[in-house]
């Protein structure tokens, strides 16, 4: 028997109830809680949210929101070897649990930084440089204000990143003055729900600005009005679904969503093998597919190659993806974990399966995995898997097989040609060209832009400093239009925005310095 996972709601910790959901250890296939629906009314969890955390939030000014963010966040710091802990029973290993705890906990302190920094020792943002004048005498003047909305901000994470999914969406709400209820992914829920317990008990927030909820969240949206948002981030059929609810639809709840992604990444046509831009490009590749074993919503899914060095790049990838080493995170020599669960490694065969009908596998077997310190039968291991297609291939550019799993694609080797062929996944969170070819890199990065929310360019130049294909940061926005969701989350300032009210008021120029 194992517990079951309490949700933190109403100022307390409170037990589910009713039919649960066993989470089982990815590498052992051990229980390890199980997850229920929270025994609780949301109406009365909205109404805490609302009245005890956004009052408390908005009595405070900006500096005091950002100095209790970077309180929380040093608080995570603090206890992080806990999170890491948990994090390798969902397959993490340490460099794996680092993206997402220390992500977490650093994006934080960004917006903290930029709370400190960027926004005034007030409750209201004037949002305008300098108000319009409407007259010859500057009598009647207009300018936007921003002030935080009186709702609640509902963020439902995926389950690849339970803490950075979690503060990402956090950070900014808190800035923004508006009460948080989290609702995490049931299969790393115990992991978001120890970052909300060690926030707690850091008294860093004040009582109702977060509360969390693990299992499911029947009937919430139903209560939600046009002060309260939805910030979601998984598949794109939960997305649609939830997009179209009544409440969304006819009350204007605010909603955005960050969906799945095919995102590529273009090998220039100068960078042949031998450059420094090749070897970077293949690092990034396998990188990208064994990173929390490819389970992020920006891993390259296709890899778009000249022609003329595709054979090269697939040697070149196959070869480093045979040196990883697959098995229990912690384990020697282990430098990619597992998935987080049976299912999942399940549904990224079936996906494989689809690529492969008009793709060959060219490296990998999705059916053996030779596994260091656990039973690959047990365990939800899987080999990384590269594809290769051609100019025909249909599926990678709408299948997504979430985790370590990427498609070689060629093209012509003209920015004209992959521009088109990434165009075809349809929208996604990212994209990077690999060029030393400044001509290739521009045309290419101004030719795909309308298709992405964020486009890195890697040479060897700029590579000592870059962050990586797969990494957001929180002064850049994260989203991405069509597929991806069509929402914008990060992208510093903006997210807290996000959260507060525009209102251009219209008034003498006494009282409009009187707002800000
Ligand atoms: P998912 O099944 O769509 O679930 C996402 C979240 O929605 C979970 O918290 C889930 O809770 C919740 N949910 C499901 N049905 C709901 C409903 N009717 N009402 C309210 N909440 C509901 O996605 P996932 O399997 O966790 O994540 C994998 C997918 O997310 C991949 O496709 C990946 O590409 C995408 N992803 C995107 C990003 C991004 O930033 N764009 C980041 C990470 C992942 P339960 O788990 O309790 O069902």
């Amino acid at each position: 028997m194992v517990d079951t996972l309490p949700s933190y709601l109403a100022g307390e910790w409170r037990t589910g109830a009713g039919d649960a959901r066993v989470v089982r250890d990815a590498v052992t296939g051990a229980p390890v809680t199980e997850v229920a629906a929270a025994d609780v009314d949301f109406a009365d969890v909205l109404a805490y949210a609302r009245d005890t955390g956004g009052n408390a939030l908005r009595a405070m000014t900006f500096t005091e929101r950002s100095a209790s963010l970077k309180a929380a966040a040093a608080a995570l710091s603090e206890r992080k070897d806990e999170l890491y802990e948990l994090s390798a029973k969902a397959g993490s290993t340490r460099a794996d649990a680092k993206v997402d705890v220390d992500g977490g906990f650093g994006t934080a302190l960004v917006y903290a930084g930029l709370g400190r920094k960027g926004l005034p020792d007030g409750t209201v943002i004037v949002d305008d440089p300098e108000p319009t004048a409407y007259g010859k005498h500057g009598l009647f003047l207009g300018q936007h204000i921003l002030t935080s909305r009186l709702g609640v901000a509902v963020q439902i994470n995926a389950f690849n990143f339970p803490v950075w999914g979690m503060l990402e969406k956090l950070a900014p709400a808190v800035l923004a003055g508006v009460p948080t209820l989290a609702k995490a992914a049931t299969p790393t829920a115990y992991v978001a729900e120890h970052a909300v317990r060690i926030i707690v008990e850091s008294g860093a927030l004040p009582d109702g600005a977060l509360q969390f909820v693990a299992g499911p969240v029947n009937g919430l949206l139903d209560l939600l009005d046009g002060q309260d948002s939805v910030g979601f981030t998984g598949s794109a059929s939960t997305a649609a679904g939830l997009r179209s609810h009544p409440s969304v639809v006819g009350r204007s709840v605010r909603f955005t969503a960050e969906a799945d992604s095919l995102n590529a990444s273009v090998l220039g046509p100068d960078a042949a093998p031998g450059t420094p831009e090749f070897d970077l490009y293949v690092d990034q590749v396998v990188t990208e597919m064994t990173t929390k074993a490819g389970q992020k919503c920006t891993a390259i899914r296709r890899a778009f190659v000249p022609s003329a060095h595709l054979d090269a790049v697939q040697d070149a990838v196959a070869a480093r993806l045979a040196d990883v080493v697959v098995g229990a995170p912690g384990a020697d020599g282990v430098t990619m974990g597992a998935l987080v669960g049976t299912d999942q490694r399940d549904d990224v065969r079936a996906k494989i399966t689809e690529l492969a009908a008009d793709a060959r596998i060219v490296a990998g077997d999705p059916t053996t995995v030779d596994v260091v310190g656990a039973d690959p039968e047990i365990g939800a291991f899987l080999a990384p898997i590269l594809l290769r297609g051609d100019e025909t291939s249909q599926a990678a550019h709408y299948v997504e097989a979430f985790g370590p799993v990427s498609t070689l694609l060629p093209y012509d080797g003209s920015a004209a040609d992959v521009i088109a062929e990434v165009a075809r996944g349809q929208g996604s969170l990212a994209a990077s060209v690999v060029s030393g070819d400044a001509d290739f890199a521009r045309a290419t990065v101004l030719g795909i832009a309308a298709h992405h929310g964020r486009v890195l360019v890697v040479d060897r130049d700029s590579a000592p400093e870059s962050t990586g294909h797969g990494i957001p940061m929180p002064q850049l926005v994260h989203g991405g239009p069509g597929r991806a969701g069509g929402g914008e989350e990060e992208g510093g300032l903006r997210a807290v925005h996000h959260h507060m009210q525009r209102t251009a008021v219209q008034a003498g120029p006494d009282l409009l310095r009187s707002l800000g």
